[in-house]
């Protein structure tokens, strides 16, 4: 644990070309809006790869009073990323820590926690201040019911935290007013012994994962569930996204079925998308997948059960079989496309 604690909020940041990425941005300005309140000092702390140094603009409009700037590896490790966040932690001696709940994140928040000695709520959809504690909410129980945790004793609190990863709307709008932090810069060699101390897995083979789809920025996506049948169901299921350019992703229950491969799992644990329109087959809506799926504008569900609650939640609901309503859909479509 850290003995004295500062007046401040610590956010870990990601940066990509120069520039703080989407979730990053989203990160800050929450973190921010808390400090603001408590009167907290806001601080970042990031890796950059040797070539990319942030300009001063990618800080623009944040009110981060310092930022602890670690010179990595282009391809750093989640361990070397811990040891930077670690160091800036104990230099720092803050209040709080938060790190965006992505994959990366959720990966290095708890080394993070456990090197400090503190305690780390992860996944948090929440978080506001009360008697100078910091009230994290996240799903419990499969996400049945919000609990609110707090630390009371270990400093700092730290939270992982769900944010989205559109950029916001000043960062799409082009160049904000800078501000300029202080900038503290750690060159590579401090960073050298991080990897063994931090007991990263050893990368023997690298195969990136070719991602097939654009499901998170898709602007139409046919979403599967059981009620969809199987594979000749997801098959139909393809071909009409193809057919509409839309991406295709589904359940967990089908993913757990081998229907779908894992990243394409929209929900809790897996992906989340911010559609115009979703078309939801043969999906009950439970609250791990919607979880996933709430920055839909528009859902059409196909769902012979009356009561599933995906309909309750769409625009247009189609109490139906899928397999009466294939036959007269892929007609339509036909004529239409
Ligand atoms: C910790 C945790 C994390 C989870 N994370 C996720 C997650 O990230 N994403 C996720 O999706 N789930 C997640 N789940 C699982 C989740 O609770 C549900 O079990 C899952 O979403 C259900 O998937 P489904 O809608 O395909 O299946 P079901 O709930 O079985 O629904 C199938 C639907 O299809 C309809 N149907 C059946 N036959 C037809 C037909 N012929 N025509 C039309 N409709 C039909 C049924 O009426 C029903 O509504 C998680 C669970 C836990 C505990």
């Amino acid at each position: 644990m850290v003995n004295k604690v500062n007046k401040a909020i610590l956010v870990w940041l990601e940066v990509s070309r120069g520039k703080l990425t989407g979730p990053s941005r989203n990160l800050a300005r929450l973190a921010g809006d808390l400090a603001r309140q408590a009167n907290h000092k806001l601080l970042g702390a990031l890796m950059v790869g040797h070539k990319t140094l942030p300009t001063l603009n990618a800080f623009g409009g944040l009110n981060l009073s310092k930022v602890f700037i670690f010179k990595g590896r282009p391809r750093a490790t989640i361990g070397e990323k811990a040891a930077a966040l670690t160091k800036a932690a104990k230099l720092a001696c803050p209040e709080i820590i938060l790190v965006a709940a992505d994959q990366r994140g959720r990966e290095m928040a708890p080394m993070v926690a456990a090197k400090l000695g503190t305690g780390l709520t992860a996944d948090c959809t929440g978080l506001r201040l009360e008697k100078g504690l910091l009230v994290q909410t996240r799903p419990a129980f499969g996400g049945d019911l919000m609990a609110e945790i707090v630390t009371p004793e270990a400093r700092p609190q730290m939270a992982t935290v769900r944010v989205s990863s559109q950029p916001p709307q000043e960062a799409i709008n082009g160049p904000v007013m800078a501000n300029s932090p202080d900038q503290i810069l750690f060159p590579t060699m401090e960073m050298a012994a991080a990897p063994r101390v931090y007991g990263d897995t050893r990368v023997l083979k690298r195969s990136p994962l070719s991602l097939d789809d654009d499901l998170e920025k898709a602007e139409v996506v046919v979403a599967c569930g059981l009620g969809v049948g199987g594979p000749q169901g997801l098959a139909r299921a393809q071909s009409l996204a193809d057919k509409l350019g839309a991406s295709l992703g589904g359940t967990r229950a089908v993913v757990d079925q081998g229907w779908l491969p894992a990243h394409r799992q929209i929900g809790l644990s897996g992906r989340e998308i911010n559609p115009n329109l979703l078309i939801a087959l043969g999906l009950s809506g439970s609250v791990q997948f919607m979880a996933g799926a709430a920055g839909a504008k528009d859902i059409i569900a196909v769902n012979s059960d009356p009561m599933a609650p995906i309909l309750a939640l769409a625009r247009v609901g189609l109490i139906i079989d899928l397999e009466e309503l294939w036959p007269e859909l892929e007609e339509a479509l036909d004529l239409l496309v």
